[in-house]
């Protein structure tokens, strides 16, 4: 039908991702808006009864592919698949989140489907009848507003839309048929390399505790400090992050930049360890629902928009937080 939103949610480990569920919600919103409905497209095998949770958070039907295309992901293969469905459904918008997977294979199905692409956007609404995509330009300082002659493809940045609450029942599933195979695929993924046993992603993580530069360098004087941390982040459950000085620095992993060139986060808790607050960092973190920071200088700007500051030395207040939290929690 017309004005059918459809939105393509990536699975981890057998389950829709937080991100993904965020994009859902935000198309279900907007698929409201336009008098349609929100049609949710999944990838993999073995994936039917979780396909069928997603019309707890807002998906009227749900569309699963499965088969040996889609046993390891592939970007040319779900770019096909978003490509064939959007025209299949003849949606409106089409939709995924703006994660490194879907940064990958969305500009590829928009390229099919030659259609243009809105990318990273922050906003979703309907106009005149038609979805208009917001996304930041100029670093943040500027919005646009983008509306498409015919489809809209558009990748949600995470955590800033909600992640919806469960309600409603199951969706019926469709089973999808594609015309392509393993042999059709010119780029696919052979082994997919998992990060440190049970490390929490950073965007996904309900409590976030990151470092800044003021953790010093952990190959040296830095080493307790980080060390520090990590048990600080075991004790309360969280994912750790980090400022981008301390990435660029080669300290921790980008896969834990939290900012405007990172991943934006929105935790139930934030702790900033030794950062300092500028804008760029505050662009990936200011909608964490309640943020600590700790950090030896009163003036710095983190405080600005912490909900709870200490001024002190990571080095002393970090293992006593930890020490707090332990105690609490036990
Ligand atoms: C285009 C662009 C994109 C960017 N993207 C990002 C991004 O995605 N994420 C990001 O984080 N930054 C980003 N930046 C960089 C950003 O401008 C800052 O340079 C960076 O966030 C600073 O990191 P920091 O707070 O760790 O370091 P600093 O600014 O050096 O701050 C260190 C802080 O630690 C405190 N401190 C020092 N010692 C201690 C101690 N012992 N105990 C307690 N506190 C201590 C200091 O008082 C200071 O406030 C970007 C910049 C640009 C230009």
């Amino acid at each position: 039908m017309a004005n059918d939103v459809l939105v393509y949610i990536e699975f981890k480990d057998g389950k829709p991702t937080k991100a993904g569920l965020q994009a859902l919600g935000a198309g279900a919103n907007l698929a409201k808006s336009l008098g349609g409905s929100a049609i949710a497209l999944v990838a993999g095998n073995g994936l039917d009864a979780e396909a069928a949770t997603l019309g707890a958070y807002g998906a009227a039907k749900t569309l699963l592919a499965s088969g040996d295309a889609f046993a390891q992901y592939s970007p040319d293969a779900v770019a096909k698949l978003i490509s064939n469905q959007a025209q299949a459904t003849s949606a409106v918008a089409v939709l995924a989140s703006a994660t490194s997977a879907g940064k990958d294979f969305l500009p590829r199905a928009a390229a099919i489907s030659k259609a243009g692409l809105a990318s990273d956007i922050v906003d979703l609404r309907a106009e005149g009848g038609k979805p208009v995509a917001v996304r930041p330009v100029y670093a943040g300082k500027a919005r646009v507003s983008v509306q498409a002659s015919g489809t809209l493809f558009a990748s949600l940045r995470p955590n800033v839309f909600p992640t919806p609450a469960q309600g409603g029942g199951n969706t019926p599933v469709t089973p999808v048929t594609v015309a392509f195979g393993l042999a059709d695929l010119r780029a696919l993924v052979s082994e997919i390399v998992a990060g440190a046993a049970g490390k929490l992603d950073v965007a996904e993580a309900e409590i976030v505790c990151s470092g800044g530069r003021g953790m010093k360098d952990p190959a040296t004087d830095g080493k307790q400090n980080w060390a520090n941390l990590e048990k600080l982040a075991q004790t309360v459950g969280a994912a750790v992050g980090a400022s981008r000085a301390v990435v660029d620095a080669g300290w921790r992993p980008h896969a834990e930049q939290v900012g405007q060139t990172g991943k934006t986060v929105s935790p139930k808790l934030y702790i900033a360890c030794g950062i300092s607050g500028a804008i760029q960092h505050l662009a990936g973190m200011s909608g964490s629902k309640v943020i600590v920071a700790i950090n030896k200088d009163p003036q710095a700007p983190i405080f600005k928009i912490a909900d709870y500051g200490i001024v002190g030395d990571v080095a002393e207040v970090i293992p006593a937080l930890t020490d707090a939290f332990a105690h609490a929690l036990r």
